[in-house]
């Protein structure tokens, strides 16, 4: 009551218009213009609603991370529950059930030997903790030279100093140049419109790019390499999906060479791809997971790595009264993050929603590579519950399209994510068919409309 009484009292609009919020990974300036269309004041299932009532599919599900829709009563419930039992409990030498509970539970859905999971509370900490473990175990085997990590180009793994480092999104990079973290090199990026424009599900063209590794290892020698970090789906970048037998190849290198595989899983973990995660869907066994968004339904923050056996043991050493690994946070395995883990694992196990997520996979194919006689395409990809549009851009201003059609798309009932000249799709697996397909027909009136 005292809340929907301040927030009753609140000019929302005058605040997002003088700056005291100042948005993340957001056009500030822009939002000033026409603060009231940006703000969101409820969600249910797979819709938004604006302050004026008016509904917005939620296109990305969220940024890729509520794929059971908004409200669901059984979370809610588990939260309220959880908040009420144990609110929260130092994960520092103590433990709770119902965190423990839940690192067995993503171990049991991980490929066999991925048995340990380590939780922090975002993508950005996963990843810094993943490469972390990574300096550790080779310095804990004694070979504590193995210090480079690989990332790729147009990767994304957060924005924290490793995750940015190992990342390879140009804008994300350049401010920060002076802060990249030592003897990180990239593999190049996998995507080449030439010679899969318009593919569906996995290229045929383009596994050499693998190759890549051999020659960056000839260069920096095995020795001083501690990973590679890649998305298994570049997600952020639109949905760049890896060719037919590149992830493969990556392992054997990788391993012949002595060095980790880390698959970065935040998008395409617990289900985005129609299994648990991309590593199975691929039949390639990474070293290390990083997962976080979907695992809670994105509700209450929660981030992780699942490490190999090999790893976790070789960590297993030395005095038994140290502390292993030197790292953590206070927030790691929070309860009430885990509490809802539960009940969002329990809903997709009862209800199905990795198989359904499997079979919308073809309804979102067949309706997004429908939209391939627009003039303003330039290409179409998708793979799992996922799929991405590159527009042709304009001549005078390359990347400029994608804000006009995300401004369209929220007059017109769509939450959309664009960025650059691309729009990229992560919908709800508890969308229908006919909203998949309504989504796809509104997205070919505002092409139009802002292509022609
Ligand atoms: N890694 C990947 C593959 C991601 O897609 C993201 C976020 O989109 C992250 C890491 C960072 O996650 P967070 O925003 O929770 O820090």
């Amino acid at each position: 009551c005292g809340m929907a009484q301040l927030l009753n009292e609140f000019d929302c609009e005058r605040t997002l218009k003088n700056g005291t919020y100042w948005m993340p990974f957001t056009a500030n300036r822009r939002v000033k213009e026409h603060p009231a269309s940006r703000i969101i004041t409820s969600a249910k299932g797979a819709y938004y609603y604006t302050a004026e009532g008016k509904p917005l599919f939620d296109t990305l599900s969220g940024l890729w991370c509520t794929p059971l829709g908004h409200g669901h009563p059984r979370i809610v419930e588990a939260l309220k529950t959880q908040a009420e039992t144990l609110d929260y409990c130092t994960a520092f030498q103590m433990a709770n059930p119902v965190t423990v509970r839940l690192a067995e539970r993503i171990a049991g859905m991980a490929p066999n030997g991925l048995d340990h999971v380590f939780f922090a509370n975002s993508g950005s900490e996963a990843v810094d903790t993943a490469l972390k473990i990574a300096l550790g175990y080779h310095r804990l085997r004694g070979e504590g030279g193995r210090f480079r990590m690989i990332g790729r180009e147009r990767g994304y793994h957060g924005v924290g100093f490793g995750g940015m480092s190992v990342g390879g999104i140009v804008p994300n990079r350049k401010m920060f140049a002076n802060g990249m973290m030592n003897g990180v090199d990239h593999l190049r990026h996998t995507y080449d419109s030439a010679h899969m424009a318009f593919s569906k599900g996995q290229p045929a063209w383009g596994g050499e790019y693998a190759e890549d590794l051999e020659r960056l290892i000839g260069l920096h020698d095995a020795s001083t390499i501690a990973a590679v970090i890649v998305e298994p789906v570049q997600g952020s970048t639109g949905v760049l999906v890896p060719p037919v037998g590149y992830l493969q190849r990556l392992r054997e290198i990788c391993t012949k060479h002595g060095i980790l595989l880390i698959f970065d899983e935040v998008i395409t973990g617990f289900g985005r791809m129609g299994d648990n995660f991309a590593s199975q869907r691929f039949n390639v066994k990474p070293d290390m997971i990083t997962f976080a968004k979907a695992v809670t339904n994105g509700i209450v923050p929660m981030g992780g790595v699942i490490v190999s056996s090999d790893i976790y043991d070789t960590f297993m050493t030395g005095p038994k009264n140290a502390v292993e690994f030197a790292h953590g946070y206070t927030y790691s395995g929070h309860p009430l993050a885990a509490a809802v883990g539960h009940a969002v694992l329990d809903i997709m196990e009862e209800e199905s929603l990795i198989s359904r997520a499997r079979s919308l996979e073809i309804i979102l194919e067949e309706a997004i590579h429908s939209l391939a006689d627009l003039e303003g395409i330039k290409d179409i990809r998708n793979i799992g519950l996922t799929a991405a549009i590159d527009l042709v851009p304009a001549s005078d201003a390359p990347g400029a399209r994608g804000l006009p059609l995300f401004e369209l798309g929220l007059k017109n009932g769509l939450l959309l994510r664009c960025t650059g000249d691309t729009v990229s799709f992560g919908p709800p697996f508890i969308s229908t068919t006919e909203q998949l397909q309504d989504m796809v027909e509104t997205v070919r009136r505002l092409i139009v409309s802002v292509t022609q």
